[in-house]
């Protein structure tokens, strides 16, 4: 058995950004919301309230994305000033040390601008009460000197928009979310979908593709954009070097061999959970902390990495008493399901 294990950050298939990726997402990013593939539901309702807040002059209602990386939600951010007409300033939760972080950005808003926060589950309790009063009132609360002299002030701000980016809901505090007027989920992709991202990316980077070999990037590309842009490059170094200034499915599926990526989009790390589970769990019902110190990752880069795909495609369940294998997940990994498994598990599947 293989002992090491490599960074999330070297994965191919890790949704999460690499430096490669930073230099050329921003080419890539659509700037309108027509521009702007799939997420039809959350696009539909943006486009309404966004039409609603410039007719009454007003700023956009605060908005909070949530949904695994790599899905478009900084790009949703960026889309969204672009509608508004208004300024993006870009942060992060881990960014964000001291409230004094905080109130610094947050004087530096002009009337309407986008204040953007990625991870913003991951603010400490001290800036996220600075958050409060300025979402609800704009104002801030700033202490000024130290000890029994120490005053507070109070500052007005001008009315902006908060749009705050999470993984999970479920670890953002109560009175955060509820502060947030206008809540959406972003979705996986679909093939289709995402093949019509390829081809976009394709058009901008000045790369051939045909229709059969975007689907076949796309339908491994684990219901994210990011990767399916991402396959795109690789495959291009494939075709290049095969002399072909198209990728066809043939340079695809080369390109995609020699990724280690199976037909399902799966990694090597994937059908590592998978079979970990499998062999030396009996198919579960395991605990995740269990199945993430056997494979040496932690468990909340397998919550949000790993397992939205591995639920979508059904190849995982949720147990109240741990995950489970799937029967379709044995027959892609070759195993015989054992005929053990009681029928509470298998009927206790949840999808995300
Ligand atoms: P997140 O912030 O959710 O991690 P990003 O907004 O950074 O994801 O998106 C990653 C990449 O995927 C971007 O470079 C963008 O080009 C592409 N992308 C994401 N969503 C879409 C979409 N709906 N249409 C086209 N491209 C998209």
């Amino acid at each position: 058995m293989e002992t090491t294990v490599p960074e999330t950050e070297e994965r191919l298939t890790a949704p999460t950004v690499t430096q490669e990726d930073e230099s050329i997402e921003l080419s890539l990013r659509p700037k309108a919301l027509n521009e702007y593939i799939g997420q039809d539901k959350a696009k539909e309702n943006l486009r309404v309230y966004i039409q609603a807040a410039r007719g009454r002059t007003e700023a956009l209602d605060h908005v909070l994305l949530y949904g695994p990386p790599g899905l478009g939600k900084t790009t949703l951010a960026g889309i969204i000033s672009n509608e508004m007409g208004t300024n993006l300033r870009v942060t992060s939760g881990p960014a964000i040390e001291k409230a004094g972080d905080l109130a610094a950005l947050l004087t530096n808003l002009n009337q309407g601008d986008i204040l953007f926060i990625d991870e913003i589950h991951r603010l400490s309790r001290q800036v996220e009460e600075v958050l409060y009063p300025a979402m609800e009132d704009h104002v801030i609360d700033i202490i000024i000197g130290k000890g029994p002299a120490a005053r507070s002030i109070r500052l007005d701000l001008p009315p902006f928009t908060l749009v705050g980016a999470t993984t999970r809901t479920g670890n953002l505090s109560a009175p955060l979310r509820d502060r947030f007027g206008v809540i959406l989920r972003l979705e996986l992709y679909t093939p289709e979908q995402l093949g019509l991202i390829i081809r976009r990316s394709a058009e901008i980077l000045g790369i051939g593709i045909d229709r059969d070999g975007s689907l076949e990037l796309a339908a491994r590309a684990r219901g994210t954009p990011r990767i399916a842009n991402r396959l795109l490059k690789r495959a291009r170094d494939f075709a290049q070097v095969a002399g072909k200034d198209t990728i066809d499915v043939e340079s695809a599926r080369t390109a995609l061999v020699a990724m280690e990526i199976d037909e399902l989009g799966l990694d090597s790390i994937d059908r590592r959970v998978l079979l970990t589970m499998i062999e030396q769990y009996n198919g579960g019902p395991v605990g995740l902390e269990t199945i993430a110190a056997t494979i040496g990752e932690e468990a909340v880069t397998i919550e949000d990495v790993y397992e939205p795909y591995l639920l979508q495609i059904g190849f995982l369940g949720r147990t109240p008493r741990g995950r489970i294998a799937t029967p379709a997940a044995y027959a892609h990994l070759g195993k015989r399901y054992p005929s053990q498994i009681l029928p509470e598990d298998t009927i206790a599947f949840e999808g995300i």
